[in-house]
């Protein structure tokens, strides 16, 4: 089966989910949707006000209630949410044709990656579910001490554009695992898939009412699910600005725990003695992966002076050979620019950054073809004070700045706000393991760029790249208090 397709043969419904059924959109005017790939409209986003939110968090409520989830026998949220792993293989063509129609992600890289590695995840974190237990903790002999851990109940998720099904996966993954309900707002941007999802969730016996999705924006939608008082915590992925409004209204309407996954600018620092060939490659992969619009996309070379011209050489053939097309041909490898908008300010970084005095290598325009597709750029001539080195972004443009010495590349290499994650090309395994402890990124990888499937490891960022992790031990852990308990015997 060719898994290229025609976009005109899809649908695009909009509607909530809630109590396991769609609910038709109310309220039509939100923002009007474009197809990254060629620019055709094809409808606006509905937004759901408090009272819609309110029914989906009623409707968490009583599934919790009724179905046990939080209290069942564990073995039971681990059958069912394999069962929905399996669905999500078997429908991996119509997920991805779903997402690939109205996202950025192409249709190759979603099955191959986005949707396999969502469905492995799922499987992971199920497994959690009987192997994590309470704590029985040392106390003197006439007391017994125990941590319980209890699921919180109704987790409110909020996802962005950039890989719709991933970031689904990573919050309802944990979660329902864990025994809670959830609320997700999906982006405005790219609800499809995650719709569908919940949909096979249904299918898979997850009780109706445990995933409610609400379609909306940040503005009315987003508040309207942080500030909801039955909604327990808090998962958010998103850019850093919408994360510190997320907080304000926390703080505003009842403090509650959050976990917030926000934006990077992340460096990738190679070494005179790196394997060239093997960083140009992976570097080149870290930037023009989704067309640079991950939160990880490695945006800020530090090149060593000796090797500097040689590696961007290397990165510029990467750069130029890498084959852009519309995200429903199974041969398309990179990706288009979410929007018009998105597709000016990137535009508009660059040509500001020119004519501040940095040269482009490569690229450093918006491409004549339909769609929002911008040349992968390398720019070289900036200095840590220019827009496109302290910016966050999210399109494919990768500066150079260059290092004589070790100190002086991890000076380069620390952002004063953001530490998502950081690369780090060398042989010399010492210099490797001094270099990671200084780096200031939530996670560094070294003579590679990107995940892959290692889910197990948790991601997160330092400072203002976010609070707490996702993935890993530890997003199944934050999805779950404690409670101390003391018996006097
Ligand atoms: P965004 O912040 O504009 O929107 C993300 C989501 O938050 C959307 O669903 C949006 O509707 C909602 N939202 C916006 N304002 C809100 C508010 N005040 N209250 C509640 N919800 C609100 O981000 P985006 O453009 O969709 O995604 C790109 C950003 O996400 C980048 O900054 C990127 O680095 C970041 N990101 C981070 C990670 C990570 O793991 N750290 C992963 C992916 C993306």
């Amino acid at each position: 089966m060719t898994l290229s397709f025609d976009p005109e043969t899809l649908a695009f419904p909009f509607y909530h989910v809630i109590d396991g059924e769609p609910v038709a959109a109310v309220g039509d005017g939100g923002p009007e949707m474009r197809r990254p790939s060629d620019g055709r409209a094809y409808g606006e986003c509905p937004v759901a006000g408090a009272e819609l939110v309110d029914r989906a968090v009623q409707s968490a409520k009583r599934a919790l209630k009724t179905s046990g989830w939080g209290d069942a026998r564990p073995r039971e949220r681990v059958k069912a949410m394999q069962r929905w792993a399996d669905l999500m293989e078997q429908e991996a063509v119509t997920l991805a044709r779903l997402e690939a129609a109205s996202s950025t992600r192409p249709i190759a890289q979603l099955i191959e990656g986005d949707i396999a590695v969502t469905a492995e995840q799922i499987r992971f974190f199920a497994e959690f579910a009987d192997k994590e237990g309470s704590d029985v903790v040392p106390t003197s002999g006439t007391t017994f001490g125990m941590t319980l851990t209890e699921p919180y109940g109704i987790i409110g998720a909020i996802t962005p554009w950039n890989f719709p099904v991933s970031m689904a996966g990573w919050k309802l993954g944990p979660a329902l695992a864990a025994g809670n309900a959830v609320v997700l707002k999906p982006s405005e941007m790219t609800p499809f898939s995650t719709l569908y999802m919940a949909e096979l969730a249904v299918r898979a016996g997850i009780p109706r009412g445990l995933i409610n999705i609400v379609l909306g924006d940040g503005q009315t939608t987003g508040n309207a699910i942080t500030g909801h008082p039955d909604i327990a915590k808090v998962s958010f992925t998103g850019s850093t600005m919408a994360g510190a409004a997320i907080m304000q209204n926390i703080a505003r309407t009842g403090i509650k725990p959050m976990t917030l996954e926000l934006g990077g600018k992340s460096p990738q620092v190679v070494f005179a003695d790196a394997d060239l060939d093997l960083a140009a490659s992976a570097i080149a992969r870290g930037i023009l992966a989704n067309a640079g619009q991950a939160c990880v996309a490695g945006s800020r070379l530090i090149a060593s002076e000796e090797i500097a011209e040689a590696l961007s050489a290397a990165i510029a053939r990467h750069m130029a050979n890498i084959r852009p097309g519309v995200t429903w041909d199974a041969e398309t490898q990179y990706s288009p620019i979410i929007s018009r908008r998105q597709l000016d300010r990137i535009d508009a970084i660059v040509r500001k950054s020119v004519a501040e005095g940095a040269q482009c290598v490569v690229g450093g325009q918006i491409m004549e073809r339909p769609g929002y597709f911008y040349e992968p750029t390398l720019l070289v001539g900036v200095d840590s004070s220019s827009h496109a080195v302290t910016e966050e972004i999210f399109g494919p443009v990768l500066t150079m700045q260059t290092f004589h010495s070790e100190e002086e590349a991890l000076a380069l290499a620390d952002h004063p706000t953001y530490g998502l994650a950081a690369g780090l090309f060398t042989r010399d395994l010492s210099r490797a393991l001094r270099i990671t402890k200084a780096l200031q990124a939530g996670t560094v990888w070294v003579n590679r760029y990107g995940r892959s499937r290692d889910h197990i490891l948790p991601t997160g960022g330092y400072k203002s790249s976010g609070i707490g992790k996702d993935l890993g031990r530890e997003a199944y852990l934050a999805s779950r208090k404690s409670k101390s308990v003391l018996i006097d015997l």
